[in-house]
């Protein structure tokens, strides 16, 4: 967890570090609550949320009479906390019905990190003692497979694959089926994410759940976001919303932006939590996600 909290604050701590410098002692004038709005916008909190703040912070500072620095810091930090969400349920949901097999869908655009977020996950999975399947939904790229069959072979556990090409339901389909004989704990699924048209989209993760469902509930779907894209992410977040159920956000490559606010928007934008954040490429670069110490490195 200290690992997690300075990986994050490396990249992050230039928004806390902005907002601290202009808030002071908390005794602002106009300009300077404008150039806080302003940072935050920069740093993709997005409209709503940071009004929301301004707006809290502002009564509080002036209600208490806040004239010290700690203090107002104690008082950013609990608003920037509250806005994140302290306590949201951020557990990946795993619990099948009965003996069936928990069963996790991954879903996002290409190249946001979701065969990553597969593979480290069943990395943390066998780690916690579960048994774990992969199955690999992203049918359209070969390679899409080979990685995850890499992936499966460094964590020591099973890849469910077809040809290229082949449904992605049936994958789905075949890897429960599997999950279920071998009695597995936890079954994953890579999907693919081609964005070129909504309602192929669509058709093909609303197909994918429908068949996995007719042997076991998705107890979990996981939109992966790449940090990185700031508007764009939350356009994919506003799409995949429409047309599958997420239940949980892996927010990745939070390391490569300054632009931590991009939590608090994507979770505003579809109401469900993020429950990871990657922080790097390596294999153990995805933590889950903490509202306090997410906040405390950005204020670090
Ligand atoms: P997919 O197409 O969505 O399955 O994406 P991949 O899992 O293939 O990942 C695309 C690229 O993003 C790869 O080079 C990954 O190593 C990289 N990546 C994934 N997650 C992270 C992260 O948290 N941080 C960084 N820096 N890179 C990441």
């Amino acid at each position: 967890l200290g690992r997690l909290r300075s990986r994050l604050s490396r990249s992050q701590s230039s928004l806390g570090r902005g907002l601290l410098t202009l808030l002071g002692g908390g005794d602002l004038t106009e300009d300077q609550w404008e150039e806080i709005e302003d940072t935050l916008l920069a740093a993709d909190v997005g409209v709503g949320p940071t009004t929301e703040l301004v707006t809290n912070l502002r009564a509080r500072l002036a209600a208490e009479g806040v004239k010290d620095p700690a203090r107002a810091r104690e008082v950013l930090r609990e608003e920037l906390i509250g806005l994140v969400g302290p306590s949201l349920d951020r557990q990946l949901h795993t619990t099948g019905d009965e003996a069936l097999p928990g069963v996790v869908l991954v879903v996002g655009v290409n190249g946001t990190g979701k065969t990553t977020t597969v593979g480290r996950l069943a990395r943390v999975l066998v780690a916690e003692e579960r048994s774990v399947l992969l199955g690999a939904a992203d049918t359209f790229r070969a390679a899409a497979a080979d990685q995850l069959e890499t992936w499966g072979s460094r964590v020591g556990v099973p890849v469910v694959r077809s040809h290229e090409g082949a449904d992605p339901a049936s994958v789905g389909f075949e890897t429960v089926k599997q999950g279920i004989t071998d009695a597995v704990d936890v079954v994953l699924i890579d999907t693919a994410g081609r964005l070129h048209t909504k309602s192929g989209l669509m058709d093909e993760l609303g197909k994918v759940k429908r068949v996995v469902e007719k042997q076991a509930p998705v107890t979990e779907v996981l939109l992966v976001i790449d940090a990185t894209t700031g508007q764009n992410g939350l356009t994919q977040a506003r799409v995949f919303g429409e047309v599958v159920d997420v239940t949980g956000i892996v927010l990745t490559k939070l390391d490569g932006t300054a632009k931590g606010g991009i939590v608090i928007a994507v979770q505003r934008e579809l109401g469900v939590p993020v429950k990871y954040v990657g922080l790097g490429e390596g294999p153990d670069d995805l933590a889950p996600f903490d509202a306090e110490e997410f906040v405390d490195a950005l204020l670090d």
